[in-house]
């Protein structure tokens, strides 16, 4: 039974009275902001409607600063409210006050979605001067990242016929989330003395790093068989929601969906593509891994579901909370003393962490915060590997904020999703390294060696496999091509064979894949977790091999926060996403660890 919040001792819980020091300071502050029962909320930021596009730069300024300043104390708001709502989501105060903030930012977002449309309706020139006039100096790229949409923004009224679709269009990715979450139903499987269990999504992962190869087995099948029961409807879901990206490029005129979804963040599809060439040119590397993994399980032949499992019986790191902190702020040396006294200190003596699990606490681990807190981390530590390990990808999330917080502007504080898992690889590779060069212990050594390739492998290589099929299933519906379940089982097929090469033993079932896999409803999403492993991967090795200059141009990455574009911010922490050198570093990574683990 876990123990109830109110046991749990200080030391232990993160320091939410930092923003706030009670919820009835939270709700004056709230009453402060909130205006109820006024129409509009904010009559300041109203009062600029109509005035952008013929006003000055100074109007400008003060439009933004105005709707930037309420932001701002609308996320301070939330933070608190969100924080104390994950503590104990049975608390009917907390709850109430999280809806109250939640509502209000909606309130807020309609009250200013005016901003937008109507700094993108500037002239040219107008914009242009604008830009060069100092008193909108410090808004420069944030100004820019709104204007280069002009060529894919259209008329005020196609933009209102395109936003009342916007619900209809949802309806594909909400139908396959109930029809794979909640109607689908699996057989139940057996292990190998005979004792029935029950397969669900959550149980099946738990299965494939079973040591148990007959629970394994019928877990990959009785789960494949069950979608293929419906893969004509799969495969109509699919094509339903690719078709809907194709509406949204082509509506904005886009070249290609893949140009589409790459445009907000300023990356050329040539990121994307060379990112899957760069991996095809080394899959010689997984076929050689896979060998070695067959051979160290002593199978015959090797399945999908022989992936998953661990290779060294579960060799686990148990350490108390104190112990795994010390140890991640040991492990990031290289990135100098004030980079590890200010992680030391967040970790064990401000507060930043929410240690241990409660009743009724929120599940899993992140790290979250706002410009006037800490980087809080929520976790639900046990003495495990792989609970250490999210100790260091979470605390690498948070002194990414930490850094941008005290370098940036609010307005340039929150760094973008394309870098945003750099910085907790990074720590992750770092802690492996540091615990790699202290354990002298066999078992250990090939414990953390298996770990390490398995991720590469998962992060790298799977994702790789999926944004090559992503990249597939647009091109079809951009030639016209209809999807069917013989087409894209085919396809999926062929790729198997060329990612995992003749080592691996592909059954009629494994061809369904693509059916259960949620990504590929979020438009070009997976191809950012193999961006986010190379980058982090080839920046360690330079801070190793380069020392002092990496490790101040990587700081300077960190503290730049979303000042720049995600390939510029990337450039100047010193990898360039836009050649194949930074997969290729960690193809190398990968090639040593797999000749270290045989050895
Ligand atoms: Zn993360």
């Amino acid at each position: 039974m876990a123990k109830e919040r109110a046991e749990i001792a200080q030391e232990d819980r993160w320091d939410v009275e930092a923003i706030f020091p009670s919820l009835e300071a939270w709700e004056q502050e709230f009453k402060k902001w909130a205006r109820e029962g006024k129409s509009p909320r904010w009559p300041e930021i109203a009062s600029f409607r109509g005035k952008l596009c013929e006003g000055d730069a100074a109007t400008v300024h003060k439009a933004l600063e105005t709707a930037l300043n309420i932001e701002r104390h609308l996320a301070k708001l939330f933070t608190y409210a969100h924080l104390k709502h994950d503590e104990d989501i049975g608390l009917d105060a907390c709850k109430s006050a999280f809806g109250k903030i939640t509502t209000l930012l909606s309130l807020f977002d309609q009250e200013t979605s005016w901003m937008r449309p109507e700094i993108l309706s500037i002239s040219d020139e107008k914009l242009r001067a604008f830009l060069q006039e100092p008193a909108l100096k410090e808004y420069h790229v944030y100004l820019e990242k709104i204007v280069r949409f002009k060529p894919h923004t259209l008329s005020a009224h196609e933009e209102n016929l395109l936003a009342l679709s916007s619900k209809a269009l949802e309806a594909t990715h909400k139908a396959f989330s109930a029809l794979s979450n909640a109607d689908l139903k699996f057989l139940p499987v057996k292990d190998s003395r005979g004792v029935q269990k029950e397969l669900t999504q959550g149980t099946y992962s738990l299965y494939l790093r079973n040591s148990d190869r007959t629970l394994r087995k019928e877990a990959f099948l009785h789960l494949h068989q069950g979608f293929l029961a419906f893969e004509n409807t799969f495969c109509e879901l699919l094509e339903g929601v690719i078709q809907t990206h194709f509406f949204e490029a082509r509506a904005r005129k886009y070249s290609s969906c893949l140009e589409a979804a790459l445009f907000p963040h300023k990356i050329d599809p040539r990121v994307y593509t060379s990112l899957i060439s760069a991996v095809r040119q080394r899959l010689g590397s997984l076929h050689k891994y896979l060998s070695v993994r067959r051979k160290l399980l002593s199978y015959e032949t090797l399945h999908l579901y022989d992936l998953s499992v661990p290779l060294v019986p579960d060799q686990e790191i148990a350490m108390t909370y104190e112990k795994a902190a010390e140890l991640c702020a040991e492990s990031v040396i290289p990135l100098g003393s004030k980079y590890q006294t200010i992680l030391r200190q967040g970790l064990l003596q401000k507060r930043w962490v929410d240690r241990l699990e409660n009743a009724r606490k929120r599940s899993g681990a992140y790290s979250s915060g706002c410009y006037d807190s800490m980087p809080y981390i929520l976790l639900n530590y046990e003495e495990t590997f792989s609970h250490l390990n999210t100790l260091a990808h979470e605390a690498g999330h948070s002194m990414h904020t930490y850094f941008a917080n005290a370098s940036q502007p609010y307005h340039y504080s929150h760094y973008p999703i394309f870098v945003a898992e750099v910085a907790s690889t990074f720590n992750e590779e770092l802690l492996f390294r540091h615990l790699l060069e202290r354990t002298k212990n066999p078992a250990e050594r090939k414990f953390l060696l298996n770990q390490k390739i398995d991720g590469i492998r998962a992060t790298l290589f799977r994702q790789a496999m999926f944004a090559e099929f992503e990249l597939k299933l647009h091109e079809w519906v951009e030639q016209g091509i209809p999807f069917t379940p013989q087409l894209l089982k085919q396809e999926y097929r062929k790729l198997n064979r060329e990612y995992y090469g003749e080592e691996l033993t592909l059954e009629p079932e494994s061809d369904i894949e693509w059916a259960r896999i949620p990504h590929f409803y979020y438009n070009f999403y997976v191809f950012q977790y193999a961006t986010g492993i190379s980058a982090a991967n080839a920046l360690v090795e330079k801070i190793f091999k380069e020392k002092d200059s990496a490790r101040d141009a990587y700081l300077q990455f960190l503290s730049l926060g979303g000042s720049l574009y995600p390939l510029d911010l990337l450039r100047i922490a010193g990898v360039d996403m836009e050649t194949s050198a930074p997969v290729h570093a960690t193809m190398d990574r990968f090639d040593e660890l797999v000749s270290e683990l045989t050895k």
